[in-house]
């Protein structure tokens, strides 16, 4: 048995027998052709990439009609590059030269992706994965070899790759396919994005994963605890089998109960909505008993586009989004690129502190004008609000509304019809805006409090160093103290404060909150059942004096062990919840 560590991304557990996937390009060698062959040759190429342009297009209408405008995304650079014309130009030029159709396609396409080799960037090396998938299609489809393809993955298969192309990505297919596990990708990477989005458990970034690997062996997955298990003992796949079972029966449980309205046994109604990436997660959201989108993060549609879109391609995603969960609301984020979704080509030192989100933005107008005219339009169609990320200065809801306003003027005077009345609000995720809050209220409709950000900030800790993910922790009273603040500040103002980090998908985290006083929770779809049902079966009253008790601890271990203590001691019945450690930044 051997465990490799990698990038928990998604998911739960899986088990099945290992599918070895590879895509290596077809070998290649400097083929010379008589000239007389020169102009068959160049047809030749012409009407390959013609037909593979035209392979790739019914692919990419197939997965919009199957999964949705951003999964179909993926596929469009490949589309482009094909429909470049310096691009066949340059294959033509090379043939003329004497080299086969082969040589000189990929002669072509290494010149294309010479400055990306270079670069360290993540959406770089995401273009650089379409030139190698799109060549690679080109080069079967010119030397008539068969397709490998992530399709042909059977039934309880593990699928494990080095990496895994855009165009095979999509193909991925949640009823057969256990888990994935892969030596490249991150956390932001498109295999991250569509395997959470299909909720397939899946560990990225595992160094040697297929050196170790043996043909046809058993393997697991552990999506929440970032490990792949390779030939696992007998004893340990039982142990597995066992937390297989016993999550389905759990889920199962907890999504009939999911059916009734979050209000506490005091009948508070405490709203509990879904974090979202893509749109293609709104469908399941009912099941999971999301009364709505408290946070649709839109920086994952120019991320899958691997540019920025227009106005109209963004309007078309948020507007149908919209339509979907009428008469519940989304909460439409601006965009939030900075930070650990680095923009291509602005590496910075501390890209935490750096150009991020809407300081982005307000140097690029242009962009954030598009959203925001996107975003307006979309409320016509349904309950939209607007939420503006990383506020850091009062002067930034100010100009961030101003250019609202000037969106909104640019759409009258198109007469096109948007929500004159849609909410604004701000993330509250900058300790400087925790402590302002109360001056900020005044000028938004609602506050959504990003514990993620707020706890990196505030305990001066990177959310994703691993190698000191003990000092990040949202229980930390600092942290604690600021949402207490934040919420005070929000009800004296009159307007509604919610939470949309990750502290709001633990059961101690939502009982905790709910009992600082917050009025809405949105976390991650996974989560929610949970939360519902911990909803339903309490008391604000009693969970305030909890949370007050809570706060006069001095370190996030105390704060913890209090929680645990009390909150199960009080709800016997949710005690399996509130004392589960997996799901919690246990000190
Ligand atoms: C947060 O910071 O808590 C948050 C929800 O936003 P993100 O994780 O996208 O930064
Ligand atoms: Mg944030």
């Amino acid at each position: 048995m051997i465990i490799l560590r990698g990038i928990a991304v998604s998911g739960s557990i899986g088990m099945g027998k290992a599918f070895l996937f590879t895509s290596k390009p077809p070998e290649l060698r400097r083929v010379r052709i008589p000239e007389k062959n020169i102009q068959t040759e160049q047809e030749r190429l012409e009407a390959m990439l013609t037909s593979t342009r035209k392979e790739l297009k019914e692919l990419q209408a197939g997965i919009h009609k199957s999964l949705g405008p951003e999964f179909a995304d993926l596929l469009e650079v490949q589309i482009q590059i094909l429909s470049d014309p310096s691009l066949l130009e340059t294959c033509k030029r090379n043939i003329s030269e004497a080299y086969s159709a082969e040589y000189a396609f990929s002669k072509a396409v290494a010149e294309i992706a010479k400055p990306l080799l270079d670069a360290k960037d993540g959406l770089f090396k995401e273009r650089l994965a379409d030139i190698e998938d799109v060549t690679n299609r080109v080069l079967r489809n010119l030397l008539s070899l068969p397709s490998v393809s992530i399709i042909d993955a059977p039934s309880d298969s593990v699928v494990l790759a080095h990496n895994i192309p855009p165009s095979e990505v999509v193909l991925l297919d949640s009823r057969r396919v256990r888990g994935l596990a892969t030596e490249m990708g991150g956390r932001t990477s498109h295999i991250a994005i569509i395997a959470k989005a299909l909720e397939i458990p899946a560990v990225l970034g595992v160094e040697h994963l297929l050196e170790k690997l043996k043909d046809d062996e058993q393997v697991v997955v552990d999506g929440q605890r970032g490990q792949v298990v390779l030939a696992p003992t007998e004893h340990r796949v039982s142990i597995y089998a066992a937390e297989i079972r016993e999550y389905a029966a759990s889920r199962k449980s907890l999504f009939d109960e999911a059916k009734q309205a979050p209000i506490t046994l005091d009948e508070r109604k405490i709203d509990i909505s879904a974090n979202i990436e893509l749109t293609s997660e709104i469908g399941a959201l009912k099941r999971y008993g999301a009364q709505g989108v408290g946070l649709f993060r839109t920086e994952y549609i120019f991320l899958t586009k691997r540019r920025f879109p227009s106005e109209e391609e963004q309007y078309r995603i948020y507007s149908e989004a919209a339509k979907k969960l009428k008469p519940h609301p989304i909460i439409i984020r601006t965009l939030d690129l900075g930070g650990d979704k680095i923009l291509p080509g602005y590496e910075e030192a501390n890209p935490f502190l750096g150009w991020r989100a809407v300081r982005f933005l307000f140097d690029n107008e242009d962009i954030f004008l598009a959203q925001l005219r996107a975003i307006l339009r979309a409320s016509a169609h349904g309950n939209v609000k607007i939420m503006f990320p990383m506020i850091s200065d009062l002067s930034e809801i100010k100009r961030a509304k101003l250019l609202l306003k000037r969106a909104s003027e640019e759409l009258e005077s198109k007469k096109q019809r948007f929500d004159p009345d849609m909410e604004v609000g701000i993330m509250v995720e900058v300790p400087s805006a925790a402590l302002m809050a109360d001056r900020m209220a005044k000028y938004v409709d609602f506050f959504s409090i990003g514990t993620n950000d707020l706890t990196q900030y505030t305990l001066a800790a990177d959310r994703g160093n691993e190698k000191i993910s003990s000092l990040f922790n949202h229980y930390h009273p600092a942290v604690l103290q600021l949402i207490r603040r934040v919420i005070g500040a929000g009800h004296k103002a009159h307007i509604w404060v919610g939470v949309c980090g990750e502290m709001a998908a633990e059961a101690l985290g939502v009982a905790l909150l709910i009992g600082l006083g917050v009025d809405e929770l949105s976390m991650t779809p996974g989560a929610v059942p949970v939360a519902c049902k911990i909803v339903r079966n309490v008391k604000v009253e009693e969970l305030r004096r909890i949370a007050n008790r809570a706060l006069g601890y001095s370190t996030p271990v105390e704060v913890i062990r209090y929680l645990r203590r009390e909150l199960s001691r009080k709800y016997h019945d949710l005690a399996v919840l509130f004392l589960e450690r997996k799901n919690v930044c246990y000190p």
